[in-house]
């Protein structure tokens, strides 16, 4: 039997922001420089870093809210770079957002409702009873039809991230980027919000990208994972995997710092524990060779000069770090 297409290839995606001097460009920050990953349909990928690694640039280049500098990105089979005008409306409606502000993402003077129909309009999809379409959107988030005409303001922050989730299912998308969507919330609500867009996944089949700095949360999220650091991915992998052994010296340290539930893997972490050195180095001037040398307790002199390719450590598992080079 033939291995189904991944929904959406990302390969060797750039995206550079000019620096702009007095009188010319001075510069460029590399936020994202090189990045290459597949989602498969009805997968979540988990995308965890510091802040400013890139994942929140790289989300938003692949639906094309920012221009990329290079690189292609294939959704179902097609490159969004290069879509005409009426394509890219379609992409537009199959490719969805949620941000992490539940307080900016709605316009305030619009009610559930119009807020709801004003994409579904924008696309043109035929709806026969409005008010009935959108209650059965507000029910299959937990809401009912007593919100239908209230405003953002008289609603919790759960609440807006609900109605936020309801106008994305309206056009039925099958991609969804998830840019931290919880945490701007309490952790008691964070859960609830998670919970539903795992049910909704099950339900619909959505494809997510799961943007988060938070690594509990996208362990407990994601099928496979990226590990981002200044741009870059050097790890790549099945979630569960990363967690038990987690091979890049960066996502040791990312993991060495968070919490642990599980004693057994409290015990191997522990081994290997280490500090977090340092601040991450700008991405205008990024260290040549390995990016995370200056901050690596285990450089050796080949890092400084040699930037590590990503390769596949164990099946499935992709690490770039020339401790784990065969060459
Ligand atoms: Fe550390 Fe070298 Fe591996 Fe980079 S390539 S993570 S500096 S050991």
């Amino acid at each position: 039997m033939m291995a189904m297409e991944p929904l959406l290839k990302v390969e060797n995606l750039k995206k550079y922001f000019p620096v702009r001097g007095l009188f010319r460009t001075i510069g460029y920050v590399k936020a994202v420089d090189g990045v290459s990953f597949e989602i498969n349909r009805g997968e979540t990928f988990g995308l965890v870093g510091e802040s400013g690694c890139g994942k929140t640039t790289t989300g938003r280049t692949i639906l094309r809210l920012i221009e990329p500098t290079s690189g292609r990105i294939i959704f179902d089979g097609k490159d969004v770079t290069k879509l005409s005008g009426e394509e890219m409306k379609a992409f537009r409606r199959r490719a969805q957002i949620m941000f992490q502000d539940p307080y900016s993402s709605l316009n305030p003077r619009q009610t559930v409702f119009e807020i709801i129909m004003e994409p579904v309009r924008f696309h043109g999809i035929p709806v026969d009873d409005p008010e009935e379409f959108v209650i059965d959107l507000l029910e299959s988030v937990g809401l009912n039809e007593m919100h239908l005409y209230r405003y953002p303001h008289e609603f919790s922050g759960g609440q807006r991230q609900r109605i936020a989730l309801a106008r994305l299912l309206a056009l039925k998308p099958e991609f969804i980027v998830l840019d931290e969507p919880t945490s701007a919330l309490d952790v008691s609500v964070q859960a609830n919000i998670l919970n539903m867009l795992k049910d909704l996944q099950k339900k619909y089949g959505f494809t997510y990208l799961f943007i988060s700095h938070d690594l509990g949360v996208v362990k407990y999220m994601s099928h496979r994972m990226g590990v981002m650091y200044l741009g870059k991915l050097v790890e790549v992998g099945p979630a569960e995997k990363i967690f038990e052994n987690p091979l890049h010296p960066y996502t040791q340290m990312l993991l060495s710092a968070i919490p642990v539930p599980d004693p057994e893997l409290a015990q191997e972490l522990k081994r290997k524990r280490m500090k977090i050195e340092g601040e991450p180095p700008s991405p205008i001037n990024p260290p040549k060779g390995c990016r995370f040398h200056p901050r690596c307790p285990r450089v050796m002199d080949r890092c400084k000069k040699e930037e590590p390719p990503l390769v596949e450590v164990e099946k499935d598992h992709y690490v770039a770090c020339w401790l784990y080079a065969k060459s």
